[in-house]
């Protein structure tokens, strides 16, 4: 599927939990000069929200209501806000992804943020990370990225990232399998690499390595879009 010629570039970056998405997505987005949009956030946003609400998840005419009353925008320091109010220092544990996975796998949710997705990524420039941007919020991609390494190298960076910001990091390794397994399992947007994706191991590649990677396969593949990009 080809991308519309006005557009600038959209790079979407795609992958399970633990594997170096946001670190390498935000240094790729700075390195180009594009927007960095983190999906997840919204996701772990819209889940901490609707479960303050008590909003009942099994319920997708409530989560459907609940969606129809609140909006995704930004604030002037970028910071990301459901309904008008800032999540992030709420949104980073383990439990909140966990909840996120439940809520993501329901269809008016998906729905809702899939739209919100589109609409900031519509006019280009912007590298998205998620699950699903390469097969499903963008599948006319100018780059496609899928980041993967193994359970065991996912869960022990997890672990460290919990840990080094002073929360609990206790059943790491189970949690994460449990959260993969619903973002694989669902039926609505499955987490899966687009067959045209490069897929990259981040467990044999530092960070600079992945990134490296990264941007040249920005080079090899955007092709027009790509012009300007220098060898950086
Ligand atoms: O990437 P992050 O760990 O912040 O995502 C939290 C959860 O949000 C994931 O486990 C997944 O269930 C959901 N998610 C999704 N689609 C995306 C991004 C995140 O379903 N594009």
């Amino acid at each position: 599927m080809n991308a519309p010629k006005d557009r600038g570039l959209v790079i979407a970056i795609d992958g399970p939990s633990g594997v170096g998405k946001t670190t390498v997505s935000r240094r790729v987005a700075e390195r180009l000069g594009l927007r960095y949009v983190d999906t997840g956030a919204m996701y772990r946003s819209l889940a901490v929200a609707a479960n303050d609400a008590g909003i009942d998840v099994e319920s997708d005419g409530a989560l459907r209501a609940y969606c129809a009353r609140v909006s995704v925008g930004y604030d002037a320091s970028g910071n990301m806000l459901l309904g008008g109010v800032d999540y992030s220092g709420r949104i980073r544990t383990e439990e909140a992804g966990a909840l996120a996975s439940i809520t993501s796998a329901k269809t008016p949710v998906r729905d809702f943020l899939v739209a919100c997705q589109r609409r900031l990524g519509e006019g280009g420039g912007v590298v998205m990370e998620g699950r699903d941007i390469g097969t499903v919020v963008f599948p006319d991609a100018d780059v496609k990225i899928f980041l993967d390494a193994s359970h065991d190298v996912r869960a022990g960076r997890r672990g460290k990232e919990l840990a080094d910001k002073g929360g609990p990091s206790t059943d790491v390794s189970r949690k994460i399998a449990e959260r993969d397994r619903r973002d694989t399992e669902r039926k609505n947007s499955p987490l899966v690499a687009a067959p045209d994706a490069v897929v990259i191991d981040t467990g044999s590649l530092g960070i600079d390595g992945v990134v490296a990677r990264v941007l040249e396969a920005v080079r090899g593949r955007a092709g027009k879009a790509a012009r300007g990009v220098d060898n950086g």
